[in-house]
């Protein structure tokens, strides 16, 4: 689904990633690991071009995303992000936060459609013989809304949580605002979800929970991508794992040789220090 091939990212004189080359398949729980600074969080925005990529390419359902040319945001909406920091809208409740996204750019592809068929209308005027079909527009905004609205409380009882639907996220925990910022990337459908250390800015009693609601996306054959400390879910839960260091890819496999028989001197240093 998502082929990185030679990635790199600069800032000013500093190389922060020095190519990297993975592929991610679909239904893959590829668990990112690595010291602080060794380029982890960097990888993962470059994924959805949060971050412009300095060179190489990033090609996603067959689209190299990392060339300039293309439109960024028609691929990013299928690339869902959780941060440590939830990021969720403090002045919206949570449904608007769910609902946001989904609505402002369904709404704006009716718009797009409806612009398209009045110049199609316009062109058959003038064109007469062969004349080109209108797009189908099968729904009204209200429509849209309604629709979205239904789809984010399923969501927000999915997880329990339909009785905060119209609250701030101030009143929440931060395993409740956590899990509503999962829910709410899951409102884009997305084809794959980039988490950056999800369970890093929780106390530890909410950890668990966030990590449960992981682990049913991952059962569901969600694609994730975990940058992550959490090194149980990186054995449990990932099929792949990986080690970053100094702005590469120094080791990679499935949880089990990962853990069990690690070759790279730094990744054995890494693990004696954590595990
Ligand atoms: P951590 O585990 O602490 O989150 P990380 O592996 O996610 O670390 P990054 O945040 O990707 O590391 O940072 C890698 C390097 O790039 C660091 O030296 C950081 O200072 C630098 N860096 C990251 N973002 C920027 C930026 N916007 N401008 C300049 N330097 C940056
Ligand atoms: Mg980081």
């Amino acid at each position: 689904m998502i082929d990185v091939i030679n990635l790199r990212k600069s800032f000013g004189d500093m190389e922060v990633l020095k190519g990297i080359n993975i592929t991610i398949n679909k239904g893959d729980i590829v668990a990112v690991i690595g010291p602080s600074g060794s380029g982890k969080s960097t990888f993962l925005r470059c994924l959805n071009c949060m971050e412009d990529p300095s060179g190489g390419s990033i090609v996603f359902k067959g689209v190299d995303i990392a060339d300039m040319s293309v439109d960024i945001n028609v691929h990013r909406r299928h690339m869902g992000m959780v941060f440590q920091h939830f990021n969720l809208f403090n002045n919206k409740t949570v449904l608007k936060n769910i609902m946001l996204a989904p609505v402002y750019l369904r709404c704006k592809d009716l718009k797009k459609a409806k612009r398209k068929n009045s110049m199609i209308r316009f062109g058959n005027l003038f064109r007469g013989g062969s004349k080109r079909e209108l797009l189908p527009i099968t729904q009204t905004s209200e429509q849209i809304k309604r629709e979205v609205k239904e789809q984010a409380m399923a969501l927000l009882k999915r997880i329990g949580l339909e009785d905060k639907a119209d609250v701030y996220p101030s009143t929440l925990s931060g395993g409740q605002k956590q899990r509503i910022a999962i829910v709410r990337s899951l409102a884009m459908d997305p084809d794959v979800i980039l988490f950056d250390e999800p369970t890093s800015a929780l106390d530890p009693e909410m950890v668990g929970e966030v990590l449960e609601l992981m682990k049913q996306l991952a059962r569901d054959g969600m694609t994730m991508v975990v940058v992550t400390h959490e090194m149980g879910f990186a054995r449990e839960v990932a099929n792949r794992v990986v080690f970053m260091d100094e702005g590469q890819i120094k080791e990679e496999g499935g949880p089990k040789e990962f853990f069990g028989n690690p070759k790279e001197p730094r990744l054995k240093d890494f693990l004696s220090k954590i595990l």
